[in-house]
């Protein structure tokens, strides 16, 4: 591993204030509860799907108070799309210990900030850093890969303790200035997102290249070193898809933990048979074609099966939704698609 030039901030901030993206709504402003909302949602999602999404929270959700004093069921329905639902379920619970614990004002310390739900140690640093200046580095999964690749840091990242040398290195590294940190942090993303990608990173363009070493050493594919895969496993679930006469569909909010939890959703069965049991015999039935849904870990085998019935001895509580209701709930993504083809 080698040490990176003194000025590697510098180069990072000043690249950031010319070079960077600039103009992203989260952008113009040190607002934590905006800095935050936008951290949150672009964990796993796009740039440009997190946009609308996060300018609809806004007009519904104008300040961490609204939020915190929203039902659940209402943050799910406008995250309904975004995927990753516990992220929604603990902004709405970060929001409640914003208010609660904090008296609607946002911890201006990382330290304080980590300890709130779904805030983890990189996000915690983002908006300490975006909004109060912290000194504090940030190192979510684009920026281990820019770091990793700079210091040519060869150590596991799937060791814990490998990865926390690597936050000792990220903050050794962050500007001396507190009033940089803006640039840097947002610099350091910019990076990870646009010019140190994954696959055939642009070094010819990247403002660091003079201080990469994995660049000098023509070895940039070799970093991050990752050996331990995530294990991805496989579940098959039926779907009953109830319709009455007038078109409403059975719908029944799921637990609060496991898949798509908190959500409304069609009855959920582990096989065709406990389907079956809870149909009474004559009613029409139909299978449809079983699809896949891809989760982070998991692989879902979709059977949904469309019966046509006006009562039904629901295997939870629930109830019935006409077509009208459905944009306003909060439904997996693969159970809106079924109820919107059909
Ligand atoms: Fe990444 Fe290449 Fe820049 Fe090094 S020089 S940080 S490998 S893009």
């Amino acid at each position: 591993m080698k040490a990176p030039p003194d000025d590697f901030a510098g180069r990072v901030v000043r690249w950031q204030r010319t070079h960077g993206r600039s103009g992203l709504p989260w952008q113009a402003t040190r607002d934590p509860y905006r800095v935050w909302l936008s951290e949150i949602m672009l964990q796993q999602t796009q740039v440009a799907t997190v946009l609308g999404y996060y300018q609809r929270f806004l007009e519904r959700f104008p300040d961490v108070r609204a939020l915190a004093a929203a039902p659940q069921d209402d943050v799910l329905a406008l995250w309904s799309g975004l995927g990753y639902y516990s992220r929604a379920r603990n902004l709405h619970r970060c929001a409640q210990a914003v208010v609660d614990t904090h008296g609607g004002e946002f911890p201006r310390s990382a330290q304080v900030l980590q300890t709130l739900p779904g805030i983890g140690r990189s996000t915690a640093a983002a908006v300490a850093s975006f909004c109060f200046g912290e000194r504090v580095a940030i190192l979510d999964g684009n920026v281990k890969r820019v770091l990793s690749r700079v210091l040519a840091f060869g150590d596991d990242l799937a060791s814990s303790a490998s990865e926390r040398r690597l936050w000792d290195l990220a903050q050794a590294l962050v500007p001396a200035q507190g009033e940089d940190m803006p640039a840097y942090t947002q610099g350091l993303m910019d990076l990870g997102a646009t010019v140190c990608l994954a696959r055939a990173p642009s070094c010819l363009v990247c403002p660091v290249r003079e201080a990469c070493a994995a660049q000098r050493a023509g070895e940039a594919d070799r970093y991050p070193v990752r050996t331990r895969k995530l294990k991805r496993t496989a579940q098959s679930l039926w779907l009953l898809q109830a319709r009455r006469g007038d078109g409403a569909v059975w719908l029944e909010k799921r637990p609060q933990t496991g898949v798509w939890a908190g959500l409304y959703c069609l009855p959920v069965f582990d096989s065709a048979q406990s389907l079956e049991d809870t149909l009474p015999a004559r009613v029409p039935r139909q299978a449809l074609a079983p699809f896949v849904h891809v989760l982070t870990h998991k692989d879902l085998h979709l059977h949904p099966v469309v019966a046509q019935l006006d009562v039904l001895a629901p295997p939870g509580p629930g109830d019935w939704f006409g077509a009208g209701d459905w944009p306003g709930l909060g439904l997996p993504a693969p159970i809106r698609k079924l109820l919107e083809q059909a």
